[in-house]
């Protein structure tokens, strides 16, 4: 998007930029640079999310009663484009992007005056018991089942794909409270410490290698009732809700970032005319392909953030841009393979490290472009799939 600011932004664009020189460590920048995943380590994350939360800046979209930065849309744009020009890691999304927008509208005062400060600080570490075994696309089937049993529910059951679950210290999770009449209607939203007694976390390594998901077992696990957000058997509304909010996606800003990584490695690597990759034709269509692809993003983006400021959710945009960004994310993945050419078959995760002194083997850029390739392929997958999306927005937008 061409930018025209105002000097009041250009004035706040030189604060954010000062503020991230400053600020962001090499290793920091290393960390969001070499990020092969959706999520940045927490021992990246955590640390920039603490500094930003000193300055507060560390939820431009809330509301400024709880914290949020009071930015209007523009400044919340170009700071989201600062940051990712300047590498800067991303923040775990379950705790500031997912569930701290539901506890604001659903939550009891008491509920939100102790949850969301711990948000922001970055206290709590959050992580999503939506999916089971059984249930994914079709989450209303889930069976952990919740018995009332006095002040406490009885957990039973598994949930699976917990992303970060080895970290959380706290989960929100769909339970079903009551098994007859409609699935929707018998769910209820938790929130609960993954410390308590009779909880189990699994590892599940990726194709890439990597730790990043789980499977949770719950064994008469007791769960005080003080920590249902909503109504018993209310749980689909809010879970609903959250989902709106985890359908963000991968940013414009972010997006951009990966194609200037592109542009530089195809003027880097042989293969076209005058010597570079980036000479030849056909790769130049599908890079422009690419470039266009997430300029249709920013446009659906700036729809999302309008709502956002205005205190409204925001609906089936989400869904076409998680749709639109993770195909452009996999599409830029693709074409950094193709330029990466044999190196990207290297996996070398000692010297992917951001603080690692192992000598790379072949262009720092080809370190990533294998991993990235085989852990972005969730991206349609993860937080709905596109089918349930198309799905969504067939209904939704276009009435189908
Ligand atoms: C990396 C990763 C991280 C994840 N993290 C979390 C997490 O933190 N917490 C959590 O709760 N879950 C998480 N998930 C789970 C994710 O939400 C589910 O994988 C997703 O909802 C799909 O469910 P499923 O895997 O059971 O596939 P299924 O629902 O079995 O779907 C299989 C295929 O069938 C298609 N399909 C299914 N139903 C329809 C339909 N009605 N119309 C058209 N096509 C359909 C799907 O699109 C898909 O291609 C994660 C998944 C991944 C891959």
């Amino acid at each position: 998007m061409d930018l025209e600011l105002t000097a009041a932004d250009l004035a706040f664009q030189s604060e954010v930029r000062a503020f991230l020189d400053q600020n962001l460590t090499p290793e920091l920048r290393a960390a969001g640079r070499r990020l092969t995943s959706v999520f940045v380590d927490r021992k990246y994350s955590l640390p920039w999310q603490k500094i930003l939360h000193a300055k507060g800046w560390v939820a431009p979209t809330w509301p400024v009663e709880y914290g949020g930065a009071g930015w209007d849309e523009m400044q919340r744009y170009i700071f989201s484009i600062e940051c990712a020009r300047a590498g800067a890691p991303s923040l775990a999304p379950m705790g500031l992007r997912m569930v701290g927008p539901c506890i604001m509208r659903y939550g009891t005062p008491e509920q939100k005056s102790f949850y969301l400060p711990r948000i922001l600080s970055g206290e709590d570490y959050w992580c999503q018991g939506y999916s089971e075994p059984g249930a994914g696309s079709d989450l209303a089937s889930l069976q952990l089942r919740a018995d009332s049993d006095g002040d406490h529910y009885v957990l039973n059951g598994s949930k699976i794909w917990t992303t970060h679950a080895h970290w959380a210290n706290r989960m929100f999770c769909l339970v079903r409270t009551r098994f007859d009449g409609q699935p929707q209607a018998g769910i209820t939203f938790l929130l609960l410490e993954m410390d308590t007694p009779g909880i189990t976390v699994k590892p599940i390594i990726t194709l890439a290698g990597e730790h990043e998901v789980n499977q949770v077992f719950f064994d008469d696990v007791r769960v005080p009732k003080t920590g249902r957000l909503g109504e018993e058997n209310q749980g689909w509304t809010v879970a609903k809700y959250l989902l709106e909010f985890e359908r963000g996606g991968g940013s414009a800003a972010g997006l951009q970032a990966s194609l200037r990584r592109l542009r530089a490695m195809a003027q880097a690597e042989p293969g076209g005319q005058g010597g570079a990759l980036i000479g030849d034709p056909a790769f130049r269509a599908k890079l422009a392909a690419a470039e266009i692809a997430v300029q249709a993003i920013e446009v659906t983006e700036h729809r999302v953030m309008s709502a956002l400021s205005a205190g409204k959710p925001p609906g089936p945009a989400s869904s076409i841009l998680k749709t639109q960004g993770t195909e452009a994310m996999q599409r830029i993945d693709e074409l950094a393979i193709e330029a990466a050419g044999y190196y990207a078959y290297v996996d070398q995760p000692e010297a992917r490290a951001p603080g690692s002194n192992a000598t790379p083997v072949g262009p720092d850029h080809s370190l990533i472009a294998m991993p990235r390739y085989l852990n972005n392929r969730a991206g349609s997958i993860y937080g709905g799939s596109n089918e349930i999306q198309r799905d969504i927005m067939a209904r939704l937008v276009l009435g189908l």
